[in-house]
């Protein structure tokens, strides 16, 4: 049973969605900085996909120069405090401290990191500036975290730079998809309108580009187009029963807590079909709206779930329990949804067999997709001479060119769904090779 009520105002949310990573104050940060090792060749840095130069941040919070420590971060990662927050440190900088060879807590390296871009972030502390103009535009599709990177460097580099966001509010999936018990709605605005007050790149929002001629449009107007469009709604599971109510996608689910959370729908018993990181996060978003019974069931067995075991271990402590090796073939319910049909599964090889005749019904009344996001096939095919790779996702070269070369692209579009420091860590990539390939054509 979960231990949470369902939350009927903002407080009662708020201690429902207490931050896991909550913000060190100065002693803390200081008695933190003061266990690192400052190890030479830091394999924490090797573990970080933006290659952020973590002892040396760790040494300026230590000798009290923050701001400094600040800039170290934000140099690699735009998405300094955001990544501090939603990185999944555990199995990266943390996961690689040496603390762990003996047996010894790593250094906190996400909420240090926080730290110095909270104070920042807080203060209004400028870090940068725009290079000067170089007459050249760069038009960007999506204002999450790859989109609003590329947007900084292109900005350093000298471009004016505007960028295209479908939705009302810039960050992607940080705002709409990113557990709010990770990071606030709030702090995730924080740091996007901090980047472009310094950087001072235009946000066009409720803006979609959609249709062949608003492309020739923006080609024409614009030397190089970045894409950052992320990935499209929960993919179907193609069984029946998924069009009845109270069985939804879980990052729509994820999305509407994150945007409207007291008229979203929760279940008394739910189950999420899945066994990745978002699964994960909509079974303790669920349990922490207050529904009673929250159950995951996932085709294969429990070590095999793409989930990493910090996120199975949060939803456990939230009272979410585990169904393993069971398929679903059929939700039921006439108009709305009274239980799941599944058969049992086996491994053999390499294949996954279901069991013949083990076939049983489970009785909830939600349920929650986590299958995994569908490719946005439509929208990149209005776009002339961009090849897909057979999952959908955007071919690109290795400077994130795609193969219309006036299109550059990064993010979840081209690797499929990763984190969002994967995306930072490609934005800047991709922004590089913008400059390159327009540097060029002068
Ligand atoms: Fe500090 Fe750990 Fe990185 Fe060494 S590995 S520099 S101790 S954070």
């Amino acid at each position: 049973m979960s231990e949470f009520t369902r939350p009927k105002n903002a407080e009662e949310l708020g201690n429902n969605f207490k931050q896991i990573k909550p913000l060190m104050n100065a002693t803390m940060a200081y008695y933190e900085s003061s266990r690192c090792l400052f190890c030479y060749d830091a394999p924490c840095v090797q573990a970080c996909p933006t290659a952020i130069d973590i002892p040396l941040f760790i040494r300026q919070i230590n000798t009290g120069n923050v701001k400094g420590a600040a800039k170290t971060i934000y140099d690699s990662n735009y998405f300094a405090n955001t990544c501090g927050k939603v990185c999944p440190t555990e199995v990266l900088c943390e996961g690689a401290c040496v603390y762990n060879h003996q047996d010894v807590k790593p250094i906190e390296i996400g909420r240090l990191q926080s730290y110095a871009s909270t104070y920042v972030l807080t203060k209004d502390e400028p870090l940068y500036q725009p290079g000067q103009g170089n007459g050249k535009k760069v038009a960007i599709i999506g204002a999450g975290p790859a989109g609003i990177s590329a947007a900084c460097d292109l900005r350093l580099s000298g471009y004016d730079v505007d960028v295209y966001e479908a939705k009302s509010h810039p960050s992607g999936l940080v705002i709409y998809g990113v557990a709010p018990y990770k990071i606030t709605n709030q702090e995730a605005l924080d740091e996007v309108e901090y980047l472009q007050k310094q950087f001072n790149f235009n946000i066009f929002y409720n803006s979609p580009i959609s249709g062949e001629a608003e492309f020739k449009k923006l080609e024409a107007n614009y030397q190089a187009i970045f894409i950052g469009i992320g990935l499209g709604n929960t993919s179907a599971l193609r069984i029946g029963g998924e069009d009845l109510l109270h069985c939804a996608g879980a990052t729509e689910f994820i999305e509407r807590i994150k945007i409207d959370p007291f008229n979203t729908h929760i279940g008394d018993k739910v189950v999420v079909i899945g066994g990745g990181n978002t699964a994960m996060d909509a079974a303790s978003e669920a349990a922490r709206m207050g529904a009673p019974e929250v159950y995951l069931a996932y085709r294969r067995a429990k070590d095999q779930k793409g989930a990493y075991e910090f996120e199975y271990d949060l939803a456990k402590a939230v009272g979410v329990k585990g169904l393993f090796n069971v398929s679903p073939v059929q939700i039921l319910g006439k108009d709305k949804v009274t239980g799941i049909r599944f058969i049992r599964t086996k491994q053999e090889g390499n294949k996954l067999i279901p069991i013949e005749g083990s076939e049983f019904d489970f009785l909830c009344d939600m349920v929650i997709k986590a299958t995994g996001q569908s490719k946005l096939k439509d929208f990149l095919n209005q776009i002339g001479g961009i090849d897909l790779n057979l999952n959908g996702t955007i071919k690109v070269n290795d400077q994130f060119q795609t193969t219309n070369p006036k299109y550059f692209a990064s993010g979840d579009a081209v690797n499929g769904g990763k984190e969002v420091v994967n995306a930072v860590a490609e934005a800047k990539i991709a922004a590089k090779g913008i400059h390159e390939f327009l540097s060029a054509q002068a």
